[in-house]
């Protein structure tokens, strides 16, 4: 499946600090090919992995997180705003709002309409109306009336007409009479697109003035989904997709074509033929579901926020041996300049965020410190304890500050080694914490 395949593409970038423009290719190219495989067309995976190697090139990699984390989350994000970032509402604002509904045959149109009364009566508080207007199989007409029982929701039928021009617009008309705010008009379908099929639903479109027009399509139809997707926008230029039978694990790949081919919101994702099977589309979990990787993304967040660590385990066992010298100190405020401040940082490394709450710790003391660690001999660096005060003279001198700035930075750092310490041991960080307001 794609996620196998995903795995199989990230197994060239695990291990690897960085992701760069050659690892990133070979990485890419699969990850193409897995979406074609999961009916994503051409263009449109070609379009998205430049797209995300674009992003993706350059990027530090933390080592708590694997480089092909990284790029899932890059992908899920940019997947998410192909298929438009948000939920996309239906404007039901007009009394009666009325919803034409459009599709081929056996999309799953009319199993929508009632599904769609349904949720506009049950969660929006509305009082639809169905209207009938599958005139050539009257098989159809039954099916509508048998689900608007269901929802309780009335149905608008002229079995005596054939015309769908005028039914719609008699719909239209009773559910004026009757208060219905909303009229949701099921139409005949074909098997395949023709022209006597577009010239009706444009009649139907241009007779009723719907302030929504719906496309039902089936997702397992794959590429088929998005051509005719287009061939009804040409024509119909209709206001929001809807993607059936996406029940099970069935692959989501249309959804991200149709939206990039014809530009329109997914408004809705049928889940099954029951009338509760239907959900609001919501870009992210598309987008989760066609990388198959749900959980992965919220890991990489989370690795994101977090200081790295495994730098923060080596960091723990050398406080703990109270070896904590001015080399860690300086690689810190190295990752401090990258990452924000001071404390925030040294309170990410667990057990001491607490304890360094009241400790001094100035953010644009930075240059001077940095200057006088560096100024420090290798020897002086790993043994913090043996800077006598001659040291301390001469590493003032070298750093261009004076001997008052060279002490504090020494007592800061003892106080923060010495609480480092406490911390490291269980017993005595309980206590502490115990006394801490
Ligand atoms: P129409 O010809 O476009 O009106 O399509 P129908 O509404 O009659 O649906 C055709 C078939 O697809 C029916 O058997 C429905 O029960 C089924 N169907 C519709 N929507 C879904 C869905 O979301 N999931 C599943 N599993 N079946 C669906
Ligand atoms: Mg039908």
């Amino acid at each position: 499946n794609l996620q196998d395949k995903l795995d199989r593409a990230f197994k060239v970038l695990k291990g690897q600090g960085n992701i760069t423009e050659i690892n990133v290719a070979e990485t890419m190219k699969e990850i193409r090919k897995a979406l074609l495989d999961a009916d994503v067309n051409y263009k449109t995976a070609k379009t998205f992995t430049d797209e995300v190697k674009q992003k993706a090139l350059g990027q530090n990699v933390l080592t708590s997180i694997s480089p092909g984390q990284l790029l899932t989350k890059i992908m899920n994000d940019e997947l998410t705003d192909l298929m438009g970032g948000t939920v996309n509402d239906l404007d039901i604002s007009q009394n009666p709002t009325v919803i034409l509904i459009a599709g081929l045959n056996g999309a799953g149109k009319t199993t929508f309409s009632g599904k769609l009364a349904n949720y506009l009566r049950d969660k929006k508080g509305k009082k639809p109306l169905l209207v009938a207007g599958d005139v050539y199989r009257p098989a159809a007409v039954d099916q509508l009336q048998v689900l608007g029982e269901q929802v309780s929701v009335p149905v608008y039928v002229n079995r005596e007409s054939n015309d769908p021009i005028a039914i719609a617009k008699e719909g239209v008309a009773e559910a004026k009479r009757n208060g219905n705010n909303i009229v949701i008009i099921d139409t005949a379908g074909r098997l395949a697109i023709d022209e006597a099929l577009m010239t009706e639903i444009t009649a139907v479109k241009e007779a009723t003035q719907p302030h929504e027009i719906l496309f039902v399509v089936d997702a397992m139809t794959g590429q088929d989904a998005v051509n005719t997707a287009k061939t009804f926008n040409d024509r119909l230029d209709f206001t929001g997709v809807v993607l059936t039978k996406l029940d099970g694990d069935t692959r989501g790949g249309a959804a991200l074509s149709i939206k990039s081919v014809v530009n329109k919101p997914i408004k809705f994702i049928g889940t099954g033929e029951k009338m509760e099977a239907l959900d609001v589309f919501h870009p992210d979990r598309m987008a989760s579901r066609i990388l198959g990787m749900g959980d992965v993304v919220s890991l990489v967040e989370r690795a994101q926020q977090q200081f790295d660590e495994k730098e923060a385990a080596e960091l723990q066992k050398k406080i703990r041996k109270n070896k904590f010298d001015f080399n860690d100190f300086k690689s810190q405020i190295q990752q401090i300049k990258k990452m924000g401040n001071m404390k925030d940082l040294m309170g990410m490394i667990p057990g001491v965020g607490k304890a360094i709450k009241d400790v001094e710790i100035e953010d644009d003391a930075f240059k001077p410190i940095e200057a006088i660690i560096d100024s420090m001999t290798p020897f002086e660096r790993e043994n913090p304890d043996a800077i006598d005060t001659k040291r301390r003279t001469r590493i003032a001198k070298g750093s261009g500050t004076d001997v008052n700035e060279v002490n504090k930075l020494m007592k800061q750092f003892a106080d923060m080694r010495k609480v480092m310490k406490q911390m490291s041991n269980p017993a005595m960080a309980a206590k502490m914490m115990r006394n801490m307001p």
